[in-house]
Parts: C-alpha cells; sequence; structure tokens
C-alpha cells in the first residue's frame, strides 16, 4: 500500500520528507552506528539537536531572546495543570476564555487549584463564533488570561490576537502553532503538544517570557517547575529525546519551504477552497461563522448522517483516511496541518463533488 493523504486531527500527519530522513539514519545516525533514540540526551551529539531545534523555533517565530523556548513532555494536558501552578499564586484569580472543549479543559484544571473566571464563554452560540472582546470581563489583579487560539474539535480559530493590556496571555496552540507568524511579544505563554503540527507526540513546545518564571511557589516540586526545565536546558530528567529530534526535522523542513509567511500563505489557500467547496456545494455544511473558521481543522457535516459510513468507506478507498469526525461531534472533519499538502486537499474536494454527485 503507498501513502494516504492522512486527516488526522492528532497524532497527525508528518511530511513524508522528514520521514524518510528520520528512516535513512534510524540504524546509523551521523556515522555513530547508533540511532539518535540510543544515545544520552546529555552527549554533545544530542545536545546539538537541541540547541539547534531551539535555534530554529526562535528563527520561524521571531523568538525575541527575554523568552525561553522549552521542550516539555505531558502534553498540552499536563500544562492545563501546570501554568495555574507556576503563574499564579494561591490566593489570585486566573482569567479563562472558553470557545470550545479544549479552552473548556484547560479552564476546568485550574479551576482545581485557583479561583477560576471564566470570562466569556461561547457556550450559547454552540462555539461557532469567536467571543467578541468587547463582551470580556477580565478580573482585576489575574495572574493571567488564557485561551485557546484554534480549538482542534469545533474547528473554530482566532485570526487576530486579542488584546487584554498588562495581563499575560497564555495561549493553548497546540494544533495552529507554526501555521503562520505570529508576534510572540503579544504573548506571556504559547504552549502546544507537538504531535499536530510539529512532530511526534510526546513533547510540548513551550515559549515563556521570562520574568513569569519568577513567580512560581516554593510549594511547586521542582520537577513541575518551569523555572527549572529553562535552567537545566528542559533536561531536568530525560527528555522525549527521539520526538524533540523529530520536531528539529520538521523546522528544518519548514526553514526550506520559506518559513511561516510562506507557510501561511499555503495554509489559507488549502482552507480558502476547501470551504469554499462546503458552502458552494449546497449539500455539505459547516456550522462556524466565516470568520471565526479554523486553517487547520475543517468539521463538516453531509445531509443525513446515514451517509457518514459510505463516505467514510468510500474516502478511504479512494487514499483519504481519518475524515471521521470527534466522537463528540459527528459528521467529519479534515484536519489540514502544515504536512498536509495542497494536493490532499485538491484530491478531498474533488471525491466530495463527486461523492454528493452520486448520493445527492
Ligand atoms: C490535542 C490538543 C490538546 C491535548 O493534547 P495532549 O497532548 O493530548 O495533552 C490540548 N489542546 C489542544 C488545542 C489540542 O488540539
Amino acid at each position: 500500500m503507498g501513502r494516504i493523504f492522512n486527516f488526522s486531527a492528532g497524532p497527525a500527519a508528518l511530511p513524508l520528507e522528514v520521514l524518510e530522513q528520520a528512516q535513512a539514519e534510524m540504524l546509523d545516525w551521523n556515522g555513530r552506528g547508533a540511532s539518535v533514540m540510543e544515545i544520552s540526551h546529555r552527549s554533545k551529539a544530542f545536545i546539538k539537536v537541541a540547541e539547534q531545534a531551539e535555534a530554529d523555533v526562535r528563527e520561524l517565530l521571531g523568538v525575541p531572546q527575554d523568552y525561553a523556548v522549552l521542550f516539555l513532555q505531558g502534553g498540552a494536558t499536563q500544562q492545563f495543570a501546570l501554568l495555574p501552578m507556576n503563574l499564579a499564586g494561591a490566593d489570585q484569580a486566573v482569567d479563562y476564555v472558553v470557545t470550545g472543549q479544549w479552552s473548556k479543559k484547560a479552564a476546568s484544571e485550574a479551576k482545581i487549584l485557583r479561583r477560576t473566571n471564566v470570562v466569556a464563554d461561547g457556550a450559547a452560540g454552540n462555539y461557532t463564533a469567536v467571543p467578541e472582546r468587547a463582551g470580556w470581563k477580565l478580573t482585576p489583579g489575574a495572574a493571567y488570561v488564557h485561551y485557546c487560539p484554534n480549538e482542534t474539535i469545533g474547528g473554530l480559530e482566532f485570526h487576530t490576537v486579542p488584546d487584554v493590556g498588562d495581563v499575560p496571555l497564555v495561549a493553548d496552540m497546540s494544533s495552529t502553532i507554526m501555521s503562520r507568524p505570529v508576534d510572540v511579544k503579544r504573548f506571556g505563554v504559547i504552549y502546544a503538544g507537538a504531535q499536530k503540527n510539529i512532530g511526534p507526540a510526546g513533547l510540548v513546545l513551550m515559549i515563556i517570557r521570562r520574568d513569569l518564571l519568577e513567580r512560581v511557589a516554593d510549594t511547586v516540586p521542582n520537577i513541575l517547575r518551569y523555572a527549572a526545565q529553562a535552567k537545566e536546558g528542559s533536561m531536568l530528567n530525560t527528555p522525549a529525546t527521539y520526538s524533540w529530534y523529530v520536531a528539529g526535522l520538521v523546522f528544518a523542513w519548514l526553514k526550506r519551504r520559506g518559513g511561516l509567511a510562506a507557510m501561511a500563505e499555503i495554509n489559507s489557500r488549502k482552507a480558502g477552497k476547501l470551504y469554499r467547496a462546503i458552502d458552494e456545494s449546497g449539500y455539505y455544511s459547516n456550522p462556524v461563522e466565516r470568520a471565526s473558521r479554523s486553517w487547520m481543522n475543517v468539521p463538516f457535516t453531509l445531509p443525513r448522517p446515514e451517509l457518514d459510513a459510505a463516505f467514510l468507506a468510500e474516502a478511504e478507498k479512494a487514499g483519504l483516511a481519518e475524515l471521521k469526525g470527534h466522537r463528540s461531534v459527528g459528521g467529519m472533519r479534515a484536519s489540514i496541518y502544515n504536512a498536509m499538502p495542497e494536493a490532499g486537499v485538491d484530491a478531498l474536494i474533488q471525491f466530495m463533488a463527486d461523492f454528493a454527485r452520486r448520493n445527492g
């Protein structure tokens, strides 16, 4: 069987060139007679991999020097718990914007630890639009404002960075990081699980303003402190070395493709043509208001749910895989991260038109 077009939401497709390089280097990395995952994380050779990955993140995203770049574990979900522990005092409030399932989960973890205020909630509109900034009721003295710029399940995306004044803005960018340039200075913390748009699962990229590292209380165990990870180059204990290495290959691939401005152009074009195909079909539909639609995750439904099984089976036969929507939403979801070639989106659009014609 050849390679499929893989629309999985995560773990998601990786660029073919990256997989080929990892394959070629698997048994004998850099003439060492061993793979990169079989050597010490403290060896000179691995430190070089780690440092190059950080340098490439800094270059791709334009990360200023007063931000630390961390390579952590525990997934984005673990950060839902660690962020309030590291950034907020025991009696301090934290603000959360809820726009879908991931930001809701983040808020419910914070609630266990700190006084958590949901300052805007898109529930009334079934999370189909980004709540207007003017309506957010920020808490005076809050430690930070947390939001999720791209809701992977609902397919809802912020296309501008909300202005929250001097309060640090904390962003779960798991499913949108590196899809376009961002102005890092606008954020206190950016974090992302790697398995959507960066590399294999097991790794979390975090970009954190250094002054925020000082906030942590001494009641927080060392292993859970971002400051301790920053001090030790993210090697307080053994990091996810192989995921880190593959992420490095992805960063190099992004640089070869022209960086994030070039990716933004491709991503906006890919998403634009897929939404257009949905809207103009009179057959498929997507409930998200146009200005809030995600470039990365495109959910859509067929006219009748009874058609779903046939759609999925035929799509799979056509080499278009992992299109089943999230179990909480139903229907379909096409995740079209950086690694999804435009040809994959074109093939999906053509298949959808053909399926609609045959099952209208
Ligand atoms: C996938 C995802 C998560 C969860 O990531 P884990 O690595 O499974 O913890 C959190 N937030 C967003 C936006 C996601 O897409």
